[in-house]
């Protein structure tokens, strides 16, 4: 028995060291492994306590550190307490700065914010600092009417500003105003002057304005809409309208414009004005968009199976026009559902049509392979030359709502949108109008050559079921706006 024990205990002794070895070997990697993560870990923290460190000790020439900086604040506060002057605290954030960074590097994008510091601190009657990467504090005394002049002057003297940099840009600035003590005590100043400054950023930047108390109100309450946003998708609440545009002289259905809606539980229809905007802000806007484009084609193919002929098309956001997959993904959609790509429309405004990065030239290039209907939308709103728009592969301008809005009482608006109509024709692109309300409008639309109309004169955006039926339906007899229709199963119409 003894014997037997023994042997065993031999045979197995070199598997236990074995086993035992090999067990300290994992424990040594994992050991290790956990080391290099702590280790790297480490490293990161000290860059950043690093970049930190150097971004206190070194503030841009000019401008004193956040600490001396908010020395002064308190000196200013006190000093106001005690009966002296009251101050505004202006709050500076620039416009498009990270791109900048993003298309020329770090390197550029620093010395264009040493050419701004100088700016600053050359028109600053007060301390100037750097409180984050492309945004500045200025104390201002004095009335509050000294610090909105300043502020309405700057966004403007900084585009002039001359540029150490070889970046060819000049930039805007977003500035929000508070003033001490009505716009708050000495903590909560800074953060409401920011409050202010995001704002105007909200409305398009490159201006300034006053600190409100309802601001803090709007913000929670774009907080909250966002949190409802980032739901909306899975929760089933988002759908798309869609909204006829008819052949300015048969006045029959040419295309149909897919406008996303979201039924909110409480707060009814949001308009895609307001979320939109806010979806293309937090990064919502792919997943919004990729799945309109994926519904918008399932329509277009169901449509087609019914024999409606129309195009069908989708607005295009900057955000989707830089993913890398749009376009093949679009174009696989596309093929699943039988469409022919000529007959998808891409909406695309102007004014991210025009910006000319090497984004949105790949973007372009790969819609005009895949053989889309390009349309470049808000025309009129930019700034593009007739060279820019020949390089782009569009077949169709629609011109912006605000000219249309205005063809009947302004003879510039009619000017704009006749000069629009015969610039497009003459390169071959063919003009729609949008926002047509008003016959005059209409009216005036067709004896300048238009080709399309679309508005509320037409048809509002409605759901897919009430367009198609509003397609094949003759429509009361009173009703001299709209003559159907394309809805024909054995006719189809070449568009
Ligand atoms: P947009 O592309 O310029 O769309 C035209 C807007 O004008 C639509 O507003 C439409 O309902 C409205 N409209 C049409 N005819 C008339 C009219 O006769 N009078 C007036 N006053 N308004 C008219 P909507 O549906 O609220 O959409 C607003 C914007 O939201 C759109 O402007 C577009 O930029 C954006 N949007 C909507 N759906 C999508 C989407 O699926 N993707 C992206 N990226 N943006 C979208
Ligand atoms: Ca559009
Ligand atoms: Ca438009």
């Amino acid at each position: 028995m003894a014997t037997h024990w023994t042997t065993l205990v031999l045979v197995a002794l070199p598997w236990v060291a074995a086993l035992a070895a090999l067990a300290a070997v994992v424990r040594l990697a994992i050991g290790r492994r956990r080391l290099r993560r702590q280790r790297d870990q480490l490293r990161v923290h000290l860059a950043e306590a690093r970049e930190a460190l150097q971004a206190r000790a070194a503030p841009l020439a000019g401008l004193l550190s956040r600490e001396a900086f908010e020395e002064r604040l308190d000196e200013a506060a006190d000093a106001a307490d005690r009966g002296g002057d009251a101050f505004s605290l202006l709050y500076l954030d620039l416009d498009g700065f990270r791109a900048v960074n993003d298309t020329f590097g770090h390197r550029q994008g620093d010395a264009l914010l040493r050419d701004v510091a100088r700016q600053l601190a050359g028109d600053a009657a007060g301390p100037v600092c750097r409180v984050a990467a492309d945004e500045f504090a200025m104390i201002v005394p004095g009335p509050a009417a000294a610090a909105r002049e300043l502020a309405a002057a700057l966004p403007g003297r900084l585009s002039r500003a001359p540029t150490d940099s070889a970046v060819g840009v000049s930039l805007s600035c977003s500035i929000g105003i508070a003033r001490y003590p009505e716009h708050g005590g000495r903590s909560l100043l800074l953060a409401n002057a920011a409050l202010a400054m995001r704002s105007v950023k909200l409305a398009g930047g490159g201006d300034f304005a006053d600190y409100d108390p309802q601001m803090g109100h709007d913000a929670r309450d774009e907080m909250a809409l966002l949190a409802d946003l980032r739901r909306a998708l899975e929760r089933g609440q988002l759908s798309l309208y869609y909204q006829p545009k008819v052949d300015a002289r048969s006045l029959q259905v040419t295309a149909a414009e897919a406008l996303m809606r979201w039924h909110h539980p409480e707060r009814g229809m949001v308009s895609p004005a307001r979320f939109v905007p806010l979806a293309e802000r937090h990064g919502l806007i792919g997943a919004l968009g990729t799945w309109a484009l994926e519904q918008a084609c399932r329509q277009a193919g169901a449509w087609r199976g019914e024999g409606l002929r129309m195009r069908v098309a989708v607005n295009l956001s900057a955000h989707q026009l830089r993913q890398d997959d749009l376009v093949d993904r679009l174009v696989a959609s596309l093929d699943a559902h039988g469409i022919p790509h000529g007959r998808f429309t891409v909406e695309i405004t102007e004014s991210v049509a025009m910006e000319d990065t090497r984004v949105t030239r790949d973007a372009f290039e790969k819609l005009r392979e895949a053989g889309l209907h390009v349309s470049i939308d808000d025309f009129g709103t930019g700034f593009s030359s007739l060279a820019s728009l020949r390089r782009l592969p569009a077949a169709e301008l629609k011109i912006d709502r605000a000219f249309v809005c205005d063809l009947e009482t302004s003879s510039d608006a009619r000017a704009i949108c006749e000069a629009i109509m015969h610039m497009a024709h003459t390169i071959g692109l063919r003009v729609v109008a949008e926002g047509v309300e008003t016959p005059g409008q209409r009216d005036l639309l067709v004896a300048m050559g238009c080709d399309e109309l679309q508005g509320y004169l037409f048809a509002r955006p409605m759901s897919a079921q009430a367009l198609g039926l509003w397609a094949a339906d003759d429509g009361p007899d009173d009703a001299p706006e709209f003559r159907p229709s394309l809805f024909d199963p054995t006719q189809p119409i070449a568009l």
